[in-house]
């Protein structure tokens, strides 16, 4: 028997995301793995000897619908101490199989067919996705080059009485934009007259450079009582395959966010969340390093490039470089990613997929979470191609 099944996803049209198809084509082509955002070095041997621990000791069934009770309490000492923010460990914080899933978990909570979210352009390319699903409408709002901060007049004429939540993203993907009081101030002007959500996507937290201070939205009560914050474990202990990050959030929101979480996933990997725990309790000051650590390696990436035709952008933020090309070659971002991963054998990520208009500009971006001797391969490879 022949069955012809014929069906059209609610996302037909998006694709294969570029993460994907960047580290499948750097594998085929045996290059150097500078797309998708992860580091090439493990996380601290004492966390990841604390999870098989957690395995060996029976912690191997589910965890209750938020968390486990000892993580959630580490995160609200966590959040306590460095934004300041009270949160009730019971009420406002829940731990996600990753960010991802904790931002469809906010947007599907909140977003009702033609509500308009404020997205701004560039944005990780989970966002856009999420809003259509629940039947939204994301309404762009272009960051301004060459430092890609947000114009918030921009932002006050595209808002209406249809407008439900703004994306804000501080660290910023792909372009390592910090938000600062100036953009703060807006925010609460805005978000408080228009009486608008907030969804803050902070899983570069801890990677502000300059001594430069991550403002969270958790500082802000203001801004705090209207936000879904959302971090990510992944990114701070160097294990993104873990999949594992939170959402802290005011008790309504929150209980909003539980009910399609219990959905999605019921719950996340409990031997993850009891070794967190123990790691949070036992090493607090450890992600007070991780800015100093990848500063030196933004610096060292740099100063390898520094002489190579290839014109670097601010990275203020983030574990991204973005890189102006216009000197090597005229090709649109995406063949020249593919071009600089077969011919070169160094793979980066296009960043014209993350806009919805992408402007007129030739500029990929590196990650630069890896060793030094993987950096320093790289930049040899990219300093060695001719400029024109
Ligand atoms: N956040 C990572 C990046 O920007 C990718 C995560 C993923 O592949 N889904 O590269």
């Amino acid at each position: 028997m022949h069955f012809i099944v014929n069906i059209t996803s609610k996302l037909s049209g998006s694709g294969t995301t570029i993460f994907t198809v960047m580290s499948k084509m750097a594998q085929d082509f045996g290059a150097i793995n500078l797309s998708q955002g992860f580091p090439d070095f493990d996380g601290p041997l004492e966390l990841r000897e604390a999870v098989a621990r957690h395995i060996g000791s029976g912690h191997n069934q589910y965890a209750p619908l938020a968390g486990v009770s000892g993580l959630l309490e580490q995160i609200a000492i966590k959040v306590g101490a460095l934004y300041g923010y009270t949160a009730n460990p019971e009420r406002q914080v829940v731990v996600t199989p990753g960010a991802t899933e904790a931002i469809y978990c906010a947007l599907t909570a909140t977003i009702h067919p033609g509500d308009e979210v404020i997205v701004f352009d560039p944005a990780y390319d989970t966002y856009e996705p999420g809003i259509r699903l629940n039947g939204g409408v994301a309404r762009r709002v272009p960051l301004c080059a060459p430092d890609f901060r947000i114009d918030w007049q921009r932002v006050r004429d595209v808002v209406t009485d249809r407008t439900r939540m703004i994306m804000l993203n501080s660290p910023h993907n792909p372009t390592g934009a910090v938000l600062g009081e100036q953009d703060i101030e807006a925010l609460r002007e805005i978000s408080s007259r228009h009486d608008i959500l907030l969804l803050s996507d902070e899983v570069y937290e801890h990677l502000v450079f300059d001594h430069r201070e991550h403002l969270s939205l958790l500082r802000y009560p203001d801004l705090a009582e209207r936000s879904f914050c959302v971090f990510s474990f992944g990114k701070t202990y160097h294990v993104t395959g873990w999949r594992i990050g939170y959402c802290v959030a005011p008790p309504l929101l929150t209980e909003a966010f539980l009910g399609i979480h219990q959905f999605i996933n019921f719950s996340t990997n409990t031997p993850l969340q009891y070794a967190l725990a123990d790691f949070l309790r036992e090493r607090p000051g450890y992600h007070l390093e991780l800015a100093g650590f990848y500063q030196r390696k933004r610096d060292l990436f740099r100063d390898l490039l520094a002489s190579s035709p290839f014109r670097l952008l601010p990275s203020p933020g983030t574990f991204f470089q973005l890189a102006d090309y216009s000197r090597v070659s005229d090709l649109p971002d995406r063949e020249f990613a593919a071009w600089l991963t077969r011919e070169h054998g160094v793979a980066v990520i296009p960043i014209s997929v993350f806009y919805e208009n992408p402007p007129e500009q030739r500029i990929i971006r590196f990650c630069f979470a890896k060793n030094e001797a993987t950096l320093r391969d790289a930049a040899e490879r990219l300093a060695a191609i001719p400029g024109r």
